[in-house]
């Protein structure tokens, strides 16, 4: 089994000093493209609505994760409240969106309370720790890995994001994160401005995806199936959306790598606010999944995520 980055990094010191740097961001805050510029060290909210503590809506052992992260115990997943993107057809909208996050059962949790979290999914066999949302919340993460490495952690670090990403965060995280695995979301300005009211979205998505390449390089898979180092690529496909989507495969095949671990997923349903937008109200159909395999194909990219097979062949059959 690889090490995982963090521990090195705890023990060089390079933690130490990515959690004095991070903090610092936090007094003016332009942790995410936002750049809101509050003083969240003095509870000020910005757009992400959390402050100084990161929150949690759940945490528990996952298995419906890529089968890479799942195992035989379940991939660590930490669910934070808030989000700096907020796509209006978010299937976490509950939790993530200002306007109900607070209604949501959030639990506000320091350093040490994050780290304990961290060491119960292990201790419950987990095979990483899962952060989804994390890219508000990056300063509380690092300040939380010097307590869960005194508790043992040990098993690999998963940055699961929504690709909104600064390469200026991204940068603390360097050597100590393991695995990133973004959503690559929007390739138009248009729809990400529509959809998220971020317009710089395809391209702060370019560049972080280019940063966390650099940093973690492809996905290393064990022995055992398990991932274990590098990056893992998840695109939604929407409805309609098939430009899109093969403007990102595109990119991912000549600007990431041909062996990029991508996960094409099609079980976009309408959520959240969706139903304020006429296009988005429809699930995606068998014929649009099918292409944008075909496309990813084509272009390369032969490390397609194949974990429902069942899936799959009832798509190719049901022509
Ligand atoms: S992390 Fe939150 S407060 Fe900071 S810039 Fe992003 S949205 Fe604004």
């Amino acid at each position: 089994m690889t090490t995982s980055s963090y521990l090195a990094a705890a023990r060089s010191g390079l933690l130490a000093e990515r959690i004095e740097a991070s903090r610092r961001l936090l007094a003016d805050c332009s942790l995410c493209p936002r750049r809101c510029k509050v003083d969240r060290l003095q509870g000020q909210l910005g757009l992400c609505r959390t402050g100084v503590k990161a929150e949690i809506a759940s945490y528990g052992p996952h298995f419906g994760e890529e089968a890479v992260l799942v195992g035989e115990h379940g991939s660590g997943t930490i669910f934070f409240c808030g989000c700096s993107l907020l796509c209006v057809f978010c299937q976490n909208y509950d939790i993530s969106h200002p306007d109900h996050m607070h209604e949501s059962g959030c639990l506000a949790v320091d350093d040490r309370q994050l780290a304990e979290v961290m060491v119960e999914l292990q201790a419950q066999g987990c095979h990483n720790i899962n952060l989804v949302t994390p890219s508000h919340v990056v300063p509380q993460i690092l300040a939380a890995l010097p307590f869960a490495v005194a508790g043992g952690l040990r098993v690999p670090l998963i940055y699961n994001s929504s690709g909104y990403d600064s390469v200026a965060a991204l940068s603390l995280l360097d050597g100590i994160v393991d695995i990133y695995m973004p959503d690559c979301k929007f390739w138009s300005a248009d729809s990400a401005r529509r959809y998220a009211k971020a317009a710089d979205y395809p391209e702060v998505a370019r560049m972080a995806l280019q940063e966390m390449q650099r940093q973690v390089g492809d996905l290393q898979i064990n022995g055992q199936g398990l991932a274990e180092h590098g990056l893992l690529v998840r695109h939604l496909l929407m409805p309609g959306g098939g430009a899109e989507t093969d403007g990102i495969l595109r990119f991912l095949a000549e600007q990431i790598s041909v062996n990029c671990y991508v996960n094409i997923m099609d079980q976009y349903r309408p959520c959240g606010r969706a139903d304020a937008f006429v296009e988005l109200g429809s699930a995606v159909s068998a014929k649009e999944y099918r292409q944008a395999m075909q496309r990813a194909e084509a272009y390369g990219l032969t490390r397609l995520d194949r974990r429902d097979l069942a899936r799959l062949l009832h798509h190719v059959l049901d022509k």
